[in-house]
């Protein structure tokens, strides 16, 4: 499968048709961001380990009843996914406070949410992805009613999988963002997941194991990445 027209840049992934409609070409790149893009910096390997992660997320997902769009691994930083028609909206589960809730509500840090919470975001950048609610989404025509309801079912269902997943590798699953999209009508999960997306803390020392690193300026990014991915068992060779 060949890369054709560029269709999309990211901050961190670039997006490639190819001679097939219905299937797109991931492009994992070194750059990560931070601040809606305001800070951008490039890690050797990332684009690897990521694609690499993300790869493995998917499959295990899939393996629990959860649509994706992966469909192959093409290279070390490249994936086939299926084109996914993009729904604007970020679903947010957090099973402990952390970063926008704790600004947001003053909670400290780390304390477990039971149940978990389940937060919407709208996908603008100029607008730094504001917080939007079930109600907006159906103003506004982000997506109807019946699509939110699976979107977060599948989230919740992701939530039980990844947390036990990441619990078996010494990790706590603090939270998470995933993005989901329509294909024939049914929705599928779309974009990544990765320690991008994901806060990830060492169960042990509490250590933050994510992009974290990055917005804190804590150092030590990629390696983190690579030891969650060492632990969870996923092929970097
Ligand atoms: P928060 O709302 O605390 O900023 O983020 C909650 C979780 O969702 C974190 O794991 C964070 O990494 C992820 N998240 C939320 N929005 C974005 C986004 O626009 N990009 C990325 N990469 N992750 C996000």
């Amino acid at each position: 499968m060949q890369k054709q027209a560029e269709l999309y840049r990211g901050k961190a992934k670039t997006v490639y048709s190819t001679d097939n409609p219905d299937l797109l070409i991931l492009e994992f790149r070194n750059d990560t961001s931070a601040g809606d893009g305001a800070r951008i910096e490039q890690f050797e390997r990332k684009g690897k380990v990521n694609n690499r992660f993300n790869y493995f997320i998917m499959k295990k997902l899939e393996q629990a009843g959860i649509p994706t769009q992966i469909e192959a691994l093409l290279s070390d930083n490249e994936a086939l996914v299926k084109k996914l028609e993009m729904v604007p909206v970020e679903c947010v589960m957090r099973n402990r406070a952390a970063g926008s809730l704790v600004k947001r509500l003053g909670v400290e840090e780390g304390i477990e949410l039971d149940p978990p919470l389940f937060d919407l975001f709208l996908k603008n950048d100029t607008m730094h992805d504001p917080m939007i609610n079930e109600s907006y989404c159906e103003t506004f025509g982000w997506v109807s009613k019946a699509h939110l309801a699976r979107m977060r079912e599948l989230t919740y269902k992701a939530n039980e999988v990844l947390l036990r997943l990441f619990d078996d590798a010494g990790l706590i699953l603090v939270d998470f963002k995933l993005e989901f999209g329509l294909f024939n009508g049914e929705v599928v999960l779309g974009d990544e997941f990765s320690p991008d997306g994901a806060r990830l803390w060492d169960k042990q020392t509490m250590d933050k194991m994510d992009k974290d690193r990055f917005r804190q300026s804590l150092g030590g990014v990629i390696e983190a990445y690579e030891e969650v991915a060492r632990r969870l068992g996923v092929n970097l060779d």
